[in-house]
């Protein structure tokens, strides 16, 4: 098989890629070792930088989002049994974030490469890229028990952390930065109201904890939790007493609980593998990088790789100019470490690490208060969390 594009893995980053490509009549074939409805399972992100969102208009993908995704102009810092809310629009001039699942967005994705009848393989095994070093590279897996080789251009590595597109670069031509954080979140998914209209991040005694939601009628919270707890040691009940027990009084009063329909554990990890370009092997999103939940950065981060790698590939194509394809690295780095250390910064400010003790508990107090009380510290907040312009 032969195409320009082959794009391992079919998550966020792989189908948007592919969608974009394909919009510009470039043939791109996506590979994912994992069934279509698995995929479609998974729970992850629901935040959305306004750069997100546009990068998703633009790919055709604005109808649902629009008509579903939630506006959220503000959020609330809970502390010391009181909140202060960062004015995201009045602090960035009016910009603000969407919430509308990641599980959604992978949906439209889907949907709209199906629509297309663009190619997409599911359920692949022993994916690996070759020869990306030079001028033909090729991808081989087996697919309903077959070896299958695709020729192509360029390999897009979309293929999340776990993947097997960074495994195959040689480890002398990468250097790989990582902190990996004591602690998780316990998140849960439940049908029932949120306790707010807007985003609640708590910092408390007991450890953080994060209120948000999905939609008016789908709540999605999150508990810290030490690293190597399990699930299963975590009934429905124990964690509405937990969530409760973390926020602010007036806010505790009004939690909704109901059963689960989603629990699981996230480890926090802070990750960045330099360059992202190998040759003819580009490395996109979480293949290349992990961020802390904490700044709702993770998907937006895959969005603007996908953003500068597209714009790459349509020049070569078009123009035959190879610019943005030399500039993809440097470009999406550049972007990638400031939320890097803007997710680092949310974790250590919001969370209680194991051997903090009073000095950096009354550390933390004072930059929470800081941020209530200083416009500029605050800004510095709001301007990260609708996201660095690209
Ligand atoms: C549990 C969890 C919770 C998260 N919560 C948030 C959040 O609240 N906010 C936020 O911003 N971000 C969050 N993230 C991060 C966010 O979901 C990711 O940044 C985003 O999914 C990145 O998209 P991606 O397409 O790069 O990678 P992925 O979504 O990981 O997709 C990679 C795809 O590649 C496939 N694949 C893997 N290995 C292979 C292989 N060898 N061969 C072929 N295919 C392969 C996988 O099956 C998958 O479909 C969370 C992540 C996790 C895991």
């Amino acid at each position: 098989m032969r195409t320009q594009v082959a794009i391992i893995g079919s998550g966020p980053s792989g189908l948007l890629l592919g969608q974009i490509l394909s919009g510009a009549g470039i043939a791109n074939v996506v590979v994912d070792r994992t069934r279509r409805d698995h995929i479609l399972a998974r729970v992850r992100a629901g935040v959305l930088e306004q750069g997100t969102v546009r990068v998703l208009d633009q790919a055709g993908l604005g109808a649902r989002l629009h008509n579903e995704g939630l506006i959220h102009d503000g959020f609330s810092l809970a502390f010391d049994e009181r909140d202060h809310r960062i004015d995201l629009a009045g602090l960035t001039g009016g910009k603000h974030v969407t919430v509308y699942g990641q599980t959604e967005i992978t949906r439209d994705l889907l949907d709209a490469r199906e629509t297309d009848g663009m190619l997409s393989l599911y359920d692949v095994e022993d994916v690996v890229p070759h020869d990306f070093d030079g001028e033909r590279p090729y991808v081989t897996l087996i697919h309903d028990g077959k070896p299958l080789r695709i020729d192509c251009d360029f390999i897009a590595g979309c293929d999340g952390f776990h993947g097997a597109s960074r495994r195959a670069v040689p480890p002398s031509a990468m250097t790989c930065y990582e902190r990996i954080y004591p602690f998780g979140w316990l998140g849960l998914l439940a049908e029932v109201p949120p306790v707010s209209h807007e985003l609640i991040y708590a910092n408390h005694a007991r450890g953080f904890a994060l209120c948000s939601m999905r939609s008016l009628s789908r709540s999605r919270y999150y508990v810290q939790v030490p690293a190597g707890e399990k699930v299963e040691a975590w009934s429905d009940q124990r964690f509405w007493d937990e969530l409760r027990a973390r926020l602010p009084r007036h806010h505790a009063e009004k939690v909704t609980t109901g059963p689960s329909f989603e629990k699981s554990i996230a480890p926090l990890r802070s990750f960045v593998a330099e360059p992202m370009r190998f040759g003819r092997l580009f490395l996109v999103g979480d293949a290349a990088h992990i961020v802390p939940p904490t700044g709702a950065k993770g998907l937006n981060l895959a969005v603007g790789d996908v953003h500068y790698l597209s714009e790459g590939l349509c020049e070569h194509y078009r123009e035959g100019s190879e610019a943005g394809l030399e500039a993809y690295s440097a470009r999406a780095l550049s972007r990638v470490w400031k939320a890097v250390r803007f997710s680092w910064w949310m974790t250590t400010l919001l969370h209680r690490f194991p051997e903090a003790g009073a000095f950096e508990t009354k550390i933390q107090l004072a930059e929470l208060d800081y941020l209530t009380h200083s416009r500029a510290a605050a800004s510095m907040l709001a301007e990260n969390y609708v996201g660095l312009s690209y």
